[in-house]
C-alpha cells in the first residue's frame, strides 16, 4: 500500500539488512551494578536508561531483593519443581491477589518469557481444543522456535527450517502508522475490525488463541489507541478464541500498574509475566489464567530450573516492594514527569517523529524526511549516548529497528530522568550535528 503515512516506505524498510536493524556490538565490560548505574571495570560509571533488558525494574541491587537471595542461597538454591511448589503457590497467590479478578490460577514453572508464552499457548490449545494463533506485526514474543514463529517479525526466523509461518498475523495498532493509512477515531479502529477477516480467510478455522503485549514492546513502543482492546475482546467472544496478554515486558509495574491489563481494562483470560518478576534481572516468569483453563498436567510443561529457589525469591521480595504503599503511585508520577521531560524532544529535533508510552516505558521514533524509519540514525545516537553520554538505551528490533526504548528502573528518581532525558537529548544534538 503506497501511502502518506510511511507504509510505503515501511515495506522497502522490511528488506533492510538485519545487520544495519542491530547496533554495533558494544565493548564495555561492566564489573558492576548499582542502583541504575553500571559500574565498568575501569570504574567508569553508566546511566542505564533501559533498566537491563527492562528485566531491573527495581535496579542491579535493591536490598531487599539482594537479601532475599542471599538468604535463601544459604539455605537451598534449587529443590525439584515437585518440591519448590509450595513456595511457587505462595508467589502465585500474592500475584493473583492482586490479578485482575477473572484471574484465579497460575503456573510458575518457567524461567524465561519466550517458554511463558508458550506455556499460555498450550493452555489456550489444549482448552479449546482448537490450533491456530493470532499475534500482530511487530509483536515479539520469545526467541525458541515455536515463539519466534509466531513473533510479527520475519529477520529473526529467516535463518531457521524450522520456524514457519504457521500463525496469522495482523496489523498492529501502530497509529503514528496506520497500516490502513487511516486515522484515529475515523479509522473506526480497521486494525481490530479486520481480525474478523484474518480469521474468515487466512485462518485453518480453529483459532485457538489471539496473544496480544499491551503495548508493543521491542515493535517500537506502540500503544494501542482507546477502544483498541474492547474491540479485541469483542471479536474473542465472537470468534470463540482465548485472549492471552504477552506481559513479560509490560507487567509487573512498567505501565504504572501492576498488570498493563489494568491500565488498559483488558480481560484477557491468560497472561504471562517473566522480565520484572526478578526485581533485579533474576530470571523467573509466571502464567496466570482462569481457573477453568487449569488443563496443563505437570508433565506437559515443566523444566529443570523452573520453580527454581532463588528465582521464587527474588519474586516474592519483588512483590513485596512493588506493592508497598504509595509505590506505584510513585511510578505514575515519575512517568509523568518522564513524558514531560521526554515530549519536548519532538519539537526541538526533526529527526524525532513521534515520543509516545505511558509510565515508565517509553519509545522515541527516530525519522528522515516524509517520516521515512531512521535506522541508521537511531543506532548512531544509541552508540554515542553510550560512548559519549554514558547512557545505556536500546532499539527496536522488532519494528524497523528507528524507535530508541527509554525504561528506567521503576525506581528511578525526578534526578535521575532529568539526567537520562539530558543525556539523550545530547546524544541526539551530535548525531545531528554530524549530519
Ligand atoms: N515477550 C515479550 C513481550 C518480550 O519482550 C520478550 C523478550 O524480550 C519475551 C516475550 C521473551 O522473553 P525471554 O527473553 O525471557 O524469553
Amino acid at each position: 500500500m503506497v501511502s502518506g503515512n510511511g507504509s510505503a516506505t515501511v515495506v522497502k524498510q522490511a528488506h533492510v539488512a538485519a545487520e544495519s536493524v542491530f547496533p554495533p556490538v558494544f565493548e564495555s565490560r561492566f564489573s558492576a551494578g548499582r542502583g541504575l548505574r553500571l559500574i565498568r571495570e575501569d570504574g567508569a560509571e553508566f546511566l542505564d536508561g533501559v533498566s537491563g533488558t527492562f528485566n531491573v525494574p527495581l535496579g542491579y541491587d535493591h536490598p531487599k531483593v539482594v537479601e532475599a537471595v542471599i538468604g535463601q542461597l544459604r539455605k537451598c538454591a534449587h529443590m525439584s519443581s515437585s518440591y519448590s511448589a509450595p513456595y511457587a503457590r505462595s508467589v502465585l497467590a500474592k500475584l493473583l491477589r492482586a490479578a485482575p479478578a477473572n484471574l484465579d490460577a497460575g503456573w510458575m514453572r518457567d524461567l524465561t518469557g519466550s517458554t511463558a508464552n508458550e506455556c499460555a499457548i498450550k493452555i489456550a490449545q489444549k482448552s479449546t481444543g482448537k490450533r491456530d494463533v493470532l499475534s500482530l506485526h511487530h509483536s515479539h514474543h520469545g526467541q525458541t522456535i515455536f515463539t519466534t514463529s509466531i513473533s510479527g517479525q520475519s529477520m529473526r526466523g529467516a535463518a531457521f527450517p524450522m520456524v514457519n509461518a504457521s500463525s496469522v498475523k495482523v496489523p498492529a495498532p501502530y497509529c503514528y502508522r496506520c497500516p490502513y493509512d487511516s486515522v484515529y477515531p475515523d479509522c473506526g479502529l480497521l486494525c481490530a475490525e479486520r481480525i474478523y477477516d484474518a480469521i474468515q480467510h487466512g485462518s485453518s478455522g480453529s483459532v485457538a488463541c489471539m496473544i496480544v503485549e499491551p503495548v508493543l514492546g521491542n515493535g517500537g513502543n506502540i500503544v494501542p489507541p482507546p477502544g483498541y482492546f474492547s474491540a479485541v475482546a469483542q471479536i474473542a467472544q465472537d470468534t470463540g478464541m482465548l485472549l492471552i496478554a504477552d506481559e513479560v515486558q509490560t507487567g509487573i509495574g512498567r505501565t504504572g500498574q501492576l498488570f498493563a491489563c489494568d491500565t488498559f481494562g483488558v480481560k484477557a483470560n491468560i497472561v504471562t509475566l517473566a522480565k520484572g518478576l526478578g526485581g533485579i534481572g533474576i530470571p523467573t516468569a509466571a502464567v496466570l489464567m482462569e481457573q477453568r483453563l487449569d488443563v496443563l498436567e505437570q508433565y506437559e510443561h515443566s523444566f529443570t530450573s523452573g520453580g527454581n529457589m532463588l528465582a521464587l525469591a527474588a519474586a516474592e521480595a519483588t512483590l513485596d516492594v512493588i506493592q508497598e504503599s504509595g509505590f506505584l503511585q510513585q511510578v505514575r508520577d515519575r512517568g509523568r514527569f518522564l513524558e514531560r521531560h521526554l515530549r519536548p524532544l519532538a519539537e526541538n529535533y526533526s529527526c524525532v517523529g513521534d515520543v509516545r508510552g505511558l509510565g515508565m516505558m517509553w519509545g522515541v521514533e527516530i525519522v528522515g524526511p516524509g517520516k521515512r524509519p531512521d535506522t541508521d540514525k537511531t543506532n548512531r545516537i544509541i552508540r554515542c549516548a553510550e560512548v559519549s553520554q554514558r547512557l545505556l538505551l536500546r532499539g527496536s528490533k522488532y519494528g524497523f529497528g528507528n524507535v530508541i526504548k527509554v525504561r528506567p528502573a521503576l525506581v528511578a528518581t525526578e534526578d535521575d530522568l532529568v539526567e537520562i532525558v539530558d543525556r539523550l537529548a545530547r546524544a541526539i544534538q551530535e548525531v545531528e550535528a554530524c549530519g
